[in-house]
């Protein structure tokens, strides 16, 4: 029957994309005959008459060479590794470069041939599959997790900037698979057959062919679990006839069905593989019997509109289980797989799985993403074959019957070229972070101790900064240093959000402790002054309730406030307090006019200063040296009163000399408001100068706040101004426009007052 029809040597063409039949990983390990070049020409001549036969000859002769004298673990001639491997990319229809690429996938690695030698024997294009190729071979896979699996399936598809790098590596791993049976030690199969089914085997789905998805996962399944392989495999040749009389007679009610219609269309019947029957046995728990779909059946249709003929048909024949039904020819899956699926109530009443598509579409579910790479009619679909990616862009480009061609170039983009680096720990676990990502995203990305004690990292060996940006296959070390701390710095360079938050909270805690610290200093000086004593206070009832009455659940939280500003000590100390009289005793003395003036000018951050890492502080300035928009700026934690904004190059902040104290902060982008700033004019005194000054100064647009003048001696008025100006800027243009009036020699800005 030839639904059941195995592959052979003799006929090449029938393995194509072969059927699954029952048992065919088993069939091609008992094959020994050797596979010839010869036979793979005859393929590749077949459906590429204009390949280069020449360059898969020269590959075959060098690899031949080098690989002389070394043998396959089943006793055989190395050559015949790289020749099936060769072999089977011929069967995929794939070009002369992958083939090529194929007899020379292990030269690099295995003998004494050198990347150079290659490129120079071959050219660049088949050097660089085989390179990728190498590189992926050397990846530590063995210590497999799979829960890593996901990371490493994308790393392989990520270090593999051709696809025909991938195409190959499916192909030896296909190969190595058929021969594992060679592999003295039991532990090594299981470990070789659990990657395979972890890493191979979703790749293969991923990129659609399903042949070699099928393939491996029924070898890996063998191997894995050989008793639950046999236990399949006799249940499914259980009753061998009696299930192929109903096959036929499926078909032949298929078959009419159609006919009756007006429809002509191929039915093809055939087994599920071992481990999707023993898979769904699994998950769903069923037992084999309930397992009606082990077969499932296809109709072969001539074109589109036709599948949906049949499936209209179909589905008055039989009943349809109408949540199974899916139409991957409207939305095709991301590997341009289409059909259309559904679930019938068969003949006896059984579950009967049926697919409809046309050749075209069966052809490239059979092979997938290969599809698009191999010849068509003789000529291959993409002739710029030279630009790394320029291939998916081509086949979408020339697939005619894709409906949004973008839609599926995004998705191959993203499953084959994600923005996401993997990375090994040294102990071979799988990291993947975004791209860019560097050794402090790293280190965040094992534990966030990690990350606050990293102090320096090796990459493949060597010590690297830690702004580096990391790259796939990349192994790194992170050295930590125990006393070590985050830095503000690392946010200008950390490109995850893990680290970035964890380094943002570790700053946000410090800066609470400090706080606390602060808020501690306060209010002890404040209780004092009206004799409570804090200590005591603090552990009582009585502050619990107070912590209650501010809306914070625990001291620290309150303490923390005064320490931001944001809560003044005395607020506390009045909760304590018995009567107001025993406070006004207590109450500060008056404030100055400036001073006055300068509490106005109070605010929080956002209205004009950022202070960074302190959300909502008490803002105050500088008496001292009055900074204004655009000034370069420092703050100053104070004692009780928040964070005061200073100069950078202020006297009084040199003089205090307590960097412990000093915090970064900034000019909000969006200040409306004016700022106190003084300047002194100096000139020879005549009548209206002061006037003029005055008009000047408004013209301007700023306000005088206060003015002091003195005439000394040699008739030289000496003028102090307090002006409200929006910033430097401002200040600039005012002090410009003063230079113009008559018989002044000079105007600046001064500090002190
Ligand atoms: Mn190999």
């Amino acid at each position: 029957m030839a639904v059941y029809r195995t592959k052979s040597r003799e006929g090449r063409e029938t393995r194509l994309f072969p059927k699954q039949a029952e048992s065919s990983s088993i069939k091609h390990q008992a094959s020994n005959i050797m596979i010839r070049i010869t036979d793979i020409e005859e393929a590749m001549e077949k459906y590429s008459p204009v390949a280069d036969m020449e360059l898969v000859n020269r590959a075959y002769i060098y690899s031949a060479r080098v690989h002389d004298g070394q043998v396959r673990l089943s006793g055989e001639p190395y050559l015949s590794h790289p020749l099936e491997v060769a072999g089977i990319l011929a069967d995929m229809r794939l070009d002369a470069v992958s083939v090529a690429a194929g007899l020379l996938h292990d030269v690099v690695e295995d003998t004494h041939a050198t990347p150079e030698e290659i490129k120079e024997m071959f050219g660049d294009e088949v050097c660089h599959i085989v390179c990728g190729v190498t590189k992926i071979s050397k990846l530590p896979f063995h210590t497999t997790q799979t829960r890593q699996a996901e990371n490493l399936r994308k790393m392989l598809l990520a270090m593999a900037d051709d696809i025909r790098v991938i195409l190959i590596k499916l192909a030896d791993r296909l190969h190595n698979m058929r021969t594992l049976k060679y592999h003295k030690k039991e532990d090594k199969k299981r470990q070789i057959a659990k990657e395979t089914l972890d890493i191979y085997a979703p790749i293969a789905s991923r990129l659609g062919i399903y042949w070699i998805k099928k393939e491996l996962e029924d070898s890996s399944f063998m191997y894995m679990l050989p008793q639950e392989y046999e236990k399949v495999k006799q249940m499914v040749s259980k009753d061998k006839a009696g299930r192929e009389e109903y096959v036929e007679t499926v078909k032949r009610l298929i078959q009419e069905g159609m006919e009756s219609g007006g429809l002509t269309c191929e039915v093809l019947g055939r087994y599920k593989h071992f481990y999707s029957i023993y898979h769904k046995m699994k998950n769903q728990n069923l037992s084999f019997e309930d397992v009606y779909d082990i077969i499932a059946f296809r109709i072969i249709m001539d074109a589109t509109p036709q599948c949906y003929e049949a499936l209209g048909r179909l589905h008055t024949i039989w009943k349809p289980i109408d949540i199974k039904f899916k139409d991957y020819i409207g939305r095709p899956k991301p590997n341009m797989y289409r059909s259309l699926h559904t679930t019938v109530i068969g003949p006896y009443g059984e579950r009967v799985e049926i697919q409809i598509r046309t050749h075209e579409m069966d052809q490239v579910a059979k092979s997938g993403i290969a599809a698009h790479w191999s010849y068509k009619e003789g000529k291959r679909a993409d002739e710029n074959i030279s630009q790394k990616f320029a291939w998916i862009q081509n086949l979408i480009e020339n697939h005619e019957n894709t409906p949004d061609p973008n839609e599926f170039l995004e998705n191959v983009r993203i499953d084959l070229f994600p923005d996401e680096v993997y990375l090994f720990t040294p102990r071979g676990e799988v990291k993947a972070l975004t791209k860019g990502a560097t050794p402090v995203d790293f280190a965040y990305a094992i534990h966030s101790e990690v990350g606050h004690q990293c102090v320096g990292a090796k990459v493949n060996g060597q010590m690297i900064p830690l702004r580096h940006e990391l790259d796939t296959g990349d192994i790194v070390e992170v050295i930590t240093a125990n006393e070590h701390h985050p830095s503000r710095d690392w946010l200008k360079f950390v490109k995850t959000v893990r680290a970035k938050t964890r380094i943002k909270q570790w700053i946000k805690a410090q800066d609470k402790e400090r706080s606390i610290a602060l808020g501690r200093e306060m209010c002890e000086k404040a209780f004092r002054k009206h004799r409570l004593n804090y200590h005591a206070l603090v552990k009582s009832e009585d502050m619990e309730k107070v912590v209650e009455q501010f809306g914070f659940k625990a001291v620290d939280d309150l303490i923390a406030n005064v320490g931001y500003g944001k809560i003044t000590p005395l607020q506390i100390v009045r909760k304590f307090l018995k009567s107001e009289e025993e406070l006004e005793d207590k109450k500060s003395k008056p404030k100055s006019f400036f001073d006055k003036l300068i509490r106005i000018k109070k605010k929080k951050a956002g209205d004009g200063v950022i202070v960074k890492g302190i959300e909502d502080v008490l803002v105050r300035f500088g008496k001292c040296c009055q900074p204004v928009p655009g000034d370069p700026i420092t703050g100053y934690i104070t004692r009780g009163q928040g964070v005061t904004v200073h100069k950078q190059s202020c006297a009084d902040i040199r003089r205090m000399n307590n960097p412990e104290r000093e915090i970064e902060v900034s000019w909000s982008q969006d200040v409306t408001e004016s700022y106190p700033v003084r300047i002194r004019v100096l000139s020879y005194d005549r009548v209206g100068l002061l006037a003029d000054l005055a008009t000047h100064i408004s013209k301007s647009g700023a306000n005088i706040l206060n003015v002091n003048s003195e005439t000394r001696e040699n008739q030289v008025v000496d003028s102090f101004f307090t002006l409200a100006v929006k910033d430097t800027d401002h200040l600039k243009r005012i002090m410009a426009s003063i230079r113009k009036v008559k018989r002044i020699m000079e105007v600046k800005r001064v500090d002190r007052y």
